[in-house]
């Protein structure tokens, strides 16, 4: 199953944490959210808007060389990944994405299409694209049953 549910072009940084931030309050512990968009695109950002929907008081920043930050936000944790600089998908494996799988919170990943064997059946694709501008376009597929 493969559906759109939601487009929406953004017109600020700002614009794009607040549809993040809305978006968050329809997750739940367990959800997989995997960013897909270039350099710059804007991934970061929607992540900040995620993790401020979800109450995480604390400063997002890119875990670019840390690979992974963890956020407690009321009563779940965010996982929030950036395989970046991962040569492979042996190197997710050791990262223990699939132990943060289990553990139940909410996992965003930049560079969703990185996690390759390791991409969950259940999640939802979030693809940015950069347009004219400080314009961007901001799609949301659901994948599987939730
Ligand atoms: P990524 O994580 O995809 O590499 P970042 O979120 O780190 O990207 O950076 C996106 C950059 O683009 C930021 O400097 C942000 O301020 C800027 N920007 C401009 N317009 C937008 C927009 N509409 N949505 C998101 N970011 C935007
Ligand atoms: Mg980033």
């Amino acid at each position: 199953m493969r559906r759109v549910i939601r487009s929406r072009t953004t017109k600020s940084a700002n614009e794009t944490r607040r549809f993040a931030a809305c978006l968050a309050r329809r997750l739940r512990a367990g959800d997989v959210v995997l960013l897909h968009g270039d350099l710059g695109a804007g991934k970061t950002t929607f992540v900040q808007g995620l993790a401020a929907g979800l109450g995480v008081r604390t400063p997002v920043t890119s875990p670019t060389f840390t690979l992974i930050h963890e956020y407690a936000a009321g009563g779940v944790d965010l996982f929030h990944f950036d395989p970046y600089r991962l040569a492979g998908t042996g190197d997710i494996a050791d990262l223990g994405f699939e132990d943060y799988l289990a553990r139940g919170g909410i996992i965003v990943v930049e560079w969703g299409e990185r996690l390759g064997e390791f991409t969950p059946p259940e999640r939802l694709d979030v693809h940015i694209e950069v347009g004219e501008a400080e314009t961007r376009s901001i799609t949301l597929t659901p994948v599987g049953a939730r």
